[in-house]
């Protein structure tokens, strides 16, 4: 990790989280360093003369606990390309994680952009997401227009759990079908850093900060290599974690839910009552005696199950971690040195 200095630090840096990404990496680096190379310096950097000059970039690459030769790969370009910073985690951390970490080691003065390193966001997107950029806004989101090699399923989850957000979310409006591909400026970066959690849901979180964005069309490419490291189950977490960190309303649905019954279960018992009174007791009723037993059962554990949720996210919270490690002795910049302590024993 190195220090940030300003005589040092590039104007733009990108981002890239990289979990087994190997095959794609050398390909990936050379169509970034041709954008990054050819793009003009954005008309707030332009010095005086208003000469635009290709802007110092640097491309931060987190290596996130990769199984394969991501990290030799990374180093082999790196020795090549001295554009390239390696930041690599001890171990897989999530794309999330990986994510921060990167952000926490972006030195850029001016803006950063965050990509995958799949190819699925074409490198070429940031030619335009900088031709998009100016000084009214912090952030130009990249939204897909098509979702091209997706299965429908996975589009189809994909349009729901947007909708889903959106009518969840209260008032943090995460815009539908955006990535974290994104550029965003430095003032952006700085407040998100702000946020600590362990439970890291960056779309959401890039939202919560808030600032004006701007938002450009772009045709999401399919995976050239690999496969997403996402599997449904994984998509699953991130949706509830979604969902649960930016929103109580599944715990308000709960309560509402519980309520409801409760007053169908009065009205029922007391027609049963009635009936009884007013009929005898022909000793019928088990079918709707189980069939209530176990909705009740079924509503109960649901609602136990949304709570949890919750209360595992406050543990997780509680216990104060650092979000990752790093494999460089620098500490993570959220672990402040600790001030010598004055001796107390006289
Ligand atoms: N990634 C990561 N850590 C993980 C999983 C993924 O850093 O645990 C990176 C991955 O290398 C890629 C990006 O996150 O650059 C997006 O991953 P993927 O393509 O699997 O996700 P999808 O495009 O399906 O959302
Ligand atoms: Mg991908």
């Amino acid at each position: 990790m190195n220090d940030p200095s300003p005589a040092l630090s590039p104007a733009l840096s990108v981002v890239i989280p990289c979990h087994n990404e190997q095959d794609i990496l050398p390909e990936f680096h050379r169509r970034l360093a041709a954008v990054m190379n050819s793009l003009a310096t954005p008309p707030a950097m332009a010095d005086s003369a208003g000469k635009t000059q290709p802007p110092p970039w640097e491309a931060v690459y987190v290596n996130d606990g990769s199984h394969d030769l991501t990290l030799a790969c990374l180093n082999t370009l790196a020795e090549r390309d001295s554009h390239i910073r390696i930041i690599s985690l001890s171990r897989n951390f999530g794309k999330e994680i990986a994510l921060t970490a990167g952000l926490d080691h972006a030195r850029a003065t001016h803006s950063i952009i965050v990509i995958d390193a799949d190819l699925q966001d074409p490198p070429e997107v940031i030619a335009q997401l900088a031709a998009a950029w100016t000084a009214d806004v912090d952030t130009v989101c990249a939204r897909r227009s098509t979702r091209a090699g997706e299965t429908i399923t996975r589009r189809l989850t994909a349009w729901m759990f947007y909708r889903a957000m959106a009518r969840l979310g209260s008032r943090v409006i995460i815009p539908p079908d955006t990535g974290d591909f994104r550029l965003i400026s430095r003032r952006l970066a700085d407040s998100l850093l702000l946020l600590r959690e362990r439970h890291r849901f960056m779309k959401g979180l890039f939202a919560w900060v808030g600032f004006p964005s701007r938002t450009i069309m772009y045709d999401r490419a399919p995976r050239p290599d690999g496969t997403s490291s996402f599997s449904y189950r994984s998509l699953w977490t991130l949706a509830v974690e979604g969902i649960t960190s930016f929103s109580v309303i599944p715990l308000q649905i709960s309560t509402g839910l519980g309520f409801l019954i409760s007053l169908l279960a009065m009205t029922y018992g007391a027609w049963i009552a009635g009936r009884t009174l007013l009929f005898g007791n022909p000793v019928a009723g088990y079918p709707s005696l189980m069939t209530v037993i176990l909705f009740l059962s079924g509503v109960q554990l649901m609602t136990i199950g949304i709570i949890g949720e919750y209360v595992g996210r406050i543990f997780n919270e509680t216990k104060q971690r650092p979000l990752y490690l790093t494999d460089s002795p620098t500490r993570p910049p959220e672990t402040p040195l600790r001030q010598p302590e004055t001796d107390s024993i006289t």
